[in-house]
């Protein structure tokens, strides 16, 4: 299954995508895509519905994030081998865990905004894992039982305002429409192996990252795992589990977004995102 959020900033309804890749509205079955709507019970009726049966929606209506009312965005650095060489630091030996405010989560389509006085605004496609069950202290074995799906994001940086402003990455990573998220939070059911997914980034139609979920450091299961010795994760909280080599940082010379710039991302089985970048 394939469900989704369409319609204005904040007022967005849920919906899924029917299998000719048309949107129906869900609002009869459900208030919205959120925590609530994502444990197993009910992602089975939502599962029941027949989508023939479902209002058609207009494809020409914005798409937000497939999720509402995030309450964590959790993030993973440095969680592919061959992205900490180009970021010239050594793999970690724990998984590296940083915050990305829920104020940076925007729809999968969105412009994103450079920052004022930013000169180093990246790209990072990723696997975004959606929480569907309360996990606290569980094991990796039970880990993905936790999962209600998964969906691309993009985990957008400002690399000066991460790593030489003092602290945590997180000032570097919250800004506003930092966090596209989506098109479709696509079910566990739909994806046999997340560590068997390729993913691309493209900027202004060049090739910049193009990667697989294969060589991830630390699984899914390891991080959620990981995750939940330290903090209990809540369904409708939303894992971004790092990112593949090929960001802007690790060019020679580097590379950073501008104004008009246009990043496509594709993850297999999770669809396409496409965002043109705007001034702030
Ligand atoms: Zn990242």
């Amino acid at each position: 299954m394939k469900l989704l959020r369409y319609g204005e900033p904040g007022a967005e309804k849920p919906g899924l995508l029917d299998a000719e890749g048309q949107i129906r509205d869900l609002s009869a079955h459900v208030d919205d895509i959120t925590g609530t709507a994502l444990n197993p019970d009910a992602l089975a009726q939502l599962g029941a519905i027949d989508p023939t049966k479902l209002p058609r929606v207009d494809a020409a209506t914005r798409i937000g994030p497939c999720v509402g009312s995030v309450g964590k965005l959790i993030a993973i650095g440095l969680n592919y081998a061959d992205h900490a060489a180009e970021a010239n630091m050594a793999l970690p030996e724990e998984p590296i865990v940083f915050f990305k405010a829920t104020s940076s989560i925007c729809g999968p389509n969105d412009a994103v905004e450079i920052p004022r006085g930013s000169t180093k605004t990246d790209w990072e496609v990723e696997l975004g894992v959606v929480i569907g069950s309360r996990a606290k202290y569980v094991s990796e074995a039970d880990a993905l039982s936790h999962v209600a799906g998964y969906c691309i994001l993009n985990d957008v940086s400002e690399r000066d305002f991460q790593l030489h402003r003092s602290g945590q990455w997180v000032k570097g990573k919250s800004h506003d429409t930092f966090a596209p998220m989506g098109p479709w939070l696509v079910t566990v059911d739909e994806i046999a192996d997340p560590q068997d997914l390729s993913m691309s980034l493209s900027v202004n139609g060049h090739t910049m990252q193009d990667g697989s979920t294969r060589t991830m450091h630390f699984s899914v299961a390891t991080v959620i795992a990981h995750l939940s010795q330290f903090m209990t994760l809540h369904p409708g909280d939303v894992i971004a589990t790092g990112t593949p080599p090929g960001v802007g940082m690790g060019q020679k010379p580097p590379v950073y977004l501008s104004e008009g710039d246009t990043m496509v991302l594709r993850i297999e089985g999770l669809g396409e995102q496409r965002q043109t970048c705007t001034l702030a």
